[in-house]
């Protein structure tokens, strides 16, 4: 899992087998989703057997789901050496989300998100990107199953993606595959909470995803407090980054910025307009704002804004000719929705299928 298909004729070559080997077997993992060799039929029984022994297929294992009255499912997975792994399955009318985690933990301090308590675990490696993906969809429209309407994908689950570069690319080029699970860099967006070089490395790649910054704040004395990667990359960085990274977008593209509404913090009407004069000041006309209310937990000093509150501050960006968004909260009951991965295993949770 994970490997290419340069890798997978490597390893076949280096096997004495050949070459169409690989193919069966990277049309298997990520076309057909199977996780292990024994279901891989077309292969020679002692080629399995053989594969079995030296490689690896499955680099995950799902310990629990949970699924909210929402319909929102959150599975809890464990790498082979035992870090937790999260990744959330959204369904929606007209197109269903997967949210991936990219690490295990994460290293950046954001004040307002319970992930930032487990601190940084490990990176995960590319297959353990992928086969997250791979998990959901096999439990959600059973093993190589069609996807009614494709499936976007967001890199927002535990971890910054921008801290796992090379990994999370790698895995982002396989799954684009035509020949495999062929989700196309459109239906992907990689959320960053700002780390500045990456940024410019991410706007030169050929076939690049779309992206979407973590912003919470417009001023750097609130971002210093909420997001500490601001002490690093202060916004106007951000915003120079942002700037080149627009210059990128073809036409009717966008990027985003996400802000989380914490009440009484970062929602005033000042705010609102602080937002959009920072916008209008870099001259960004291909972004949208993406609103995100507040999710509460026991460990964290924030309360959503209030629902009125929520409404003016997208009007005001509106009123400013700045297209606004507000996320409706999904999966809050079972610690899925945004902000809330901690691999929480609480007792009072539905737990299905351990
Ligand atoms: S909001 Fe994202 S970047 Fe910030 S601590 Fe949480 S997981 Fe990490």
């Amino acid at each position: 899992m994970g490997l290419g298909r340069d890798e997978l004729t490597e390893l076949f070559a280096g096997l004495g087998e050949p070459r169409y080997r690989a193919d069966q077997v990277f049309r298997g993992l990520y076309e057909r989703r199977l996780r292990s060799f024994d279901e891989m039929t077309d292969l020679p029984k002692a080629l399995r057997e053989r594969l079995a022994a030296e490689t690896e297929v499955s680099v995950l294992e799902v310990e629990s789901k949970f699924v909210s009255i929402d319909g929102t499912r959150r599975y809890l997975m464990r790498t082979r050496d035992g870090y937790p792994v999260e990744t959330v399955f959204i369904p929606n009318e007209s197109r269903d989300t997967i949210c991936f985690s990219s690490q295990s933990g994460c290293p950046l301090k954001c004040d307002f998100c319970l992930t930032a308590k487990l601190g940084l675990l490990r990176n995960l490696t590319a297959g353990e990107i992928i086969e997250q993906i791979i998990v959901v969809l096999n439990d959600v429209y059973g093993i190589g199953g069609e996807t009614p309407h494709g499936t976007n994908l967001v890199a927002m689950g535990e971890g910054e993606p921008f801290l796992n570069f090379e990994n999370l690319i790698k895995a982002l080029e396989i799954m684009a595959d035509e020949k495999g699970l062929h989700i196309v860099p459109g239906r992907v967006t990689v959320s960053t909470a700002g780390i500045v070089p990456k940024i410019y490395e991410f706007a030169k790649l050929e076939r690049r995803p779309n992206l979407a910054i973590s912003l919470s704040a417009a001023s750097d004395p609130l971002r210093d407090r909420l997001m500490p990667i601001n002490r690093k990359w202060p916004i106007e960085d951000l915003m120079a980054a942002a700037r080149e990274f627009e210059k990128t977008l073809k036409r009717g593209e966008r990027f985003t910025f996400e802000y989380v509404l914490l009440g009484g913090v970062n929602d005033s009407d000042r705010q609102a307009e602080e937002l959009a004069d920072l916008i209008e000041r870099h001259g960004l006309r291909k972004v949208k704002i993406n609103l995100i209310p507040h999710n509460p937990a026991e460990q964290l000093d924030y309360r959503p804004s209030d629902p009125e509150q929520v409404r003016r501050f997208k009007e005001i960006l509106e009123s400013r000719g700045i297209s606004a968004y507000v996320r409706t909260p999904r999966g809050r009951d079972i610690y899925a929705a945004c902000g809330q991965l901690a691999a929480k295993h609480e007792p009072n949770l539905v737990q299905i299928g351990a």
